[in-house]
């Protein structure tokens, strides 16, 4: 599949890019949807009027294969560049945006991403269904407290004292 990111076609690139096999690889670990975080894009799909298929989705470096490129990490060897650690599955929308913003989209952010994307396509496969792992942290973890506390939710006790209240009412 091509890359068509102009930037990375400078020297330097020849051998660090994915291989066919990687390129899959990297696709079918996500289940063919894209790794951002609330897109699941498909990025597969069939081609109408013929027997062939329409790919949508692109292996994209997290840290660049070619100096001057979003991330890049002089540290790593050219088999570390190409390797399947260094690639996360995307459409080709969410492929160019990262490529775009470095300052925004850094190496650890699409690395989660891709955990996050993994444990997905896990679930999804293992339940048959379209199951989505969000990881909550700890603040939005807190404000949902916050948010049940302050609509007066009853808590297990409450429940509790609610129920003997009914029973004493019937009898
Ligand atoms: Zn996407």
């Amino acid at each position: 599949m091509a890359t068509g990111k102009g930037h990375l076609s400078v020297m330097g690139r020849d051998g660090n890019d994915f291989t066919e096999r990687t390129k899959l690889l990297l696709a079918q670990r996500v289940g063919w949807l894209c790794s951002k975080p609330g897109c699941l894009k498909p990025t597969v799909g069939p081609k109408k009027g013929s027997d062939g298929v329409v790919k949508l989705g692109e292996a994209a470096h997290i840290t660049a294969a070619a100096p001057g490129g979003p991330r890049y990490d002089a540290s790593l060897t050219s088999g570390e560049r190409r390797s399947f650690s260094n690639g996360i599955w995307l459409c080709r929308d969410h492929a160019h945006q990262i490529d775009h913003d470095e300052e925004h989209f850094t190496v650890e952010t699409l690395r989660h991403w891709k955990q996050d994307a993994e444990a997905r396509a896990f679930e999804q496969l293992t339940t048959g269904g379209l199951a989505q792992t969000v990881n909550l942290g700890p603040e939005l973890i807190e404000e949902l407290k916050e948010l049940a506390a302050s609509l007066s939710l009853p808590a297990e006790d409450d429940l509790l004292n609610v129920k003997r209240l009914l029973i004493s009412v019937e009898s």
